[in-house]
């Protein structure tokens, strides 16, 4: 957590100045609870969840008469630690893990590091380069996959990517994977095509997939803010997603929006993006990461 920390130091940073001088305001009034109000929009934890930490934290304050700024900073912190935790599911090998998400966000970086960790656990891993749309995209991610040194599954352009999926995981079977990582478009802007291609996928991996357990993740870009609420929203209408992997969380003062979006979501953040390089994906503890905003 030590590099999280170091990476985190801006969204930190930012939240606790920001609280702070709410809590220096004096009396726990209603000009407080609209400030502290105010300020958790403003560190990216959205209206609906601000709200509910607000209001929770009149309810504790009224039913304890505290009157101690230390004390009401720490029933916040207890209230936003109650809110993240999400019980992730740990996924039975051998799993296919189809990866969702607009592009952008950081889905190729994250299949290889992904692919790079799970390896280096001794794994079988092969991807499926199911992103036919864009040419660069297989590319990239075959660049990626030689580099890790795992299997990789692709076809030409404009090919079905269920049928690459399809293929992927005969592979899959044939070489005892223990890790299949399906990448796909992300054209967010047609809503119908995304969701026929994704349901279609998903069926395929429900049909052939006997035997594995199936994970869907969802890759969220941290430096998009409330967008990536909305972005969750929509593939979650088109397939059960039932992770969530936050991206470039270093460098952004918007990492409360991981609050937001376990709070509106009700599906945990696995792991977390701190940078380009394989090895920058940690480990997500929900805990932890409403400790470091309080440090
Ligand atoms: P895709 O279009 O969703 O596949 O996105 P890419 O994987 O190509 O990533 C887009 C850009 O974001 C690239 O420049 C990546 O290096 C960068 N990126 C991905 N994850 C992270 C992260 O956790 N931190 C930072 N700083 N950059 C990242």
């Amino acid at each position: 957590y030590e590099r999280m920390r170091n990476r985190l130091v801006k969204t930190k940073d930012n939240f606790k100045e920001k609280i702070e001088n709410v809590m220096y305001m004096g009396s726990f009034d209603d000009d407080f609870f609209d400030e502290l109000e105010e300020t958790l929009i403003l560190s990216d934890l959205g209206a609906q969840t601000s709200v509910k930490i607000t209001e929770a934290l009149r309810k504790k304050i009224k039913e304890t008469h505290s009157k101690s700024k230390e004390e009401v900073m720490g029933f916040l912190k207890e209230i936003l630690i109650e809110m993240v935790q999400v019980e992730a599911v740990k996924p039975q090998d051998p799993t296919i893990m189809l990866v969702v998400g607009v592009n952008g966000v950081g889905k190729t970086t994250t299949i290889a590091k992904l692919a790079s960790r799970y390896k280096s656990q001794g794994k079988k891993v092969v991807i499926a380069a199911a992103d036919t749309f864009r040419a660069a995209a297989a590319e990239q991610l075959d660049e990626w996959a030689q580099r890790v040194g795992v299997d990789i599954v692709k076809s030409t352009t404009g090919a079905d990517p269920g049928a690459v999926v399809f293929d992927a995981i005969g592979a899959a079977k044939a070489r005892n994977a223990d890790i299949l990582l399906c990448d796909t478009a992300g054209r967010l802007h047609n809503k119908v095509n995304l969701m026929n291609e994704l349901q279609k996928i998903s069926r395929i991996i429900i049909r052939e997939g006997e035997g594995f357990t199936i994970h869907n993740l969802m890759i969220l870009d941290a430096t998009t803010g409330q967008n990536a609420i909305n972005q969750a929203k929509v593939f979650h209408e088109c397939v059960d997603i039932s992770g969530i992997i936050l991206t470039k969380l270093d460098g952004t003062a918007k990492g409360g929006i991981a609050i937001s979006i376990i709070d509106e979501m009700q599906i945990p953040i696995e792991y977390v993006g701190i940078g380009e390089k394989s090895e920058d994906l940690i480990d997500f503890d929900p805990k932890k990461f409403v400790d470091l905003l309080f440090e």
